[in-house]
């Protein structure tokens, strides 16, 4: 009998929440939904230290969201960060970037589909060993503005998407017009993973597998479709695709 896929969902941490003010999860809807409309089954992710646990987490589901948040701590992926650039590092979420870190190992053993979002499109790219622009308005001079908080539901840049890609085929497009809420950015791309859109002012927008065939579904963007999904159907599109490859997954 079909099942719908089960999508686990990567939460950001809140250090005082609702009921006691001590750490909790914090998730927007916009992606749980999504995730449904798309035709998936969401499971909020708990907070995890053991990589026992994080494998179990990975075998229950039959794909991973890494969604948006915090930056990641900068040790991460550069041990010798000038002190005037690591000042610009914002507010950060270490035991989330160790979980998160373990899951991606984890997609790789299992080979379950992943999709990043965001701080999830950075994530996965450090986790597997590449870098990350720090500030773009610093290191980046001329950029776009990519910070447009007050505009997160809105199409505020395009990017350009390369013939081929996974993303070409899923959108039917070449350009993307979308929302932009990060001040960072990807640096060295991991050896694995090729630049599937980038913005004019060459920001990495999308990322995808060299060898498509390793995983059966891997997709980062930095821009937030599940913002976006009502206003271009293209952007659940991607949801709808995601959670098709799990749904593979889950008959094998
Ligand atoms: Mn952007």
């Amino acid at each position: 009998m079909k099942r719908t896929p089960l999508i686990l969902v990567s939460p950001c941490l809140e250090r005082k929440g609702a009921e006691f003010a001590d750490v909790s999860i914090s998730l927007s809807n916009r992606y749980t939904d999504a995730i449904m409309a798309g035709g998936g089954l969401p499971q909020i992710l708990p907070s995890v230290g053991s990589r026992e646990l994080v494998a179990e987490m990975g075998r229950r589901c039959d794909g991973v969201l890494l969604t948006g948040g915090d930056d990641i701590q900068p040790h991460l992926y550069d041990k010798d960060m000038p002190a005037e650039l690591a000042a610009k590092v914002g507010q950060l979420e270490p035991e989330r970037d160790v979980w998160e870190t373990l899951l991606v190992e984890e997609v790789f053993a299992q080979g379950k589909p992943i999709f990043g979002i965001c701080r999830g499109h950075q994530m996965l790219n450090v986790a597997l060993g590449g870098t990350l622009v720090v500030d773009i308005p610093t290191q980046v001079p001329g950029a776009l503005n990519h910070r447009q908080m007050d505009r997160k539901m809105e199409q505020v840049h395009e990017v350009t998407v390369d013939r081929g890609s996974l993303l070409a085929k899923i959108t039917g497009k070449q350009t993307l017009g979308v929302n932009s809420t990060h001040h960072q950015a990807v640096g060295r791309v991991a050896d694995v993973l090729q630049v599937t859109a980038r913005s004019s002012d060459g920001i990495i927008e999308a990322m995808e597998l060299k060898d498509e065939t390793r995983l059966p579904f891997c997709l980062s963007v930095q821009f937030h479709p599940e913002r976006l999904i009502d206003l271009d159907p293209v952007f659940l599109r991607l949801f709808q695709c995601f959670v098709e490859a799990c749904a593979k997954v889950r008959q094998i």
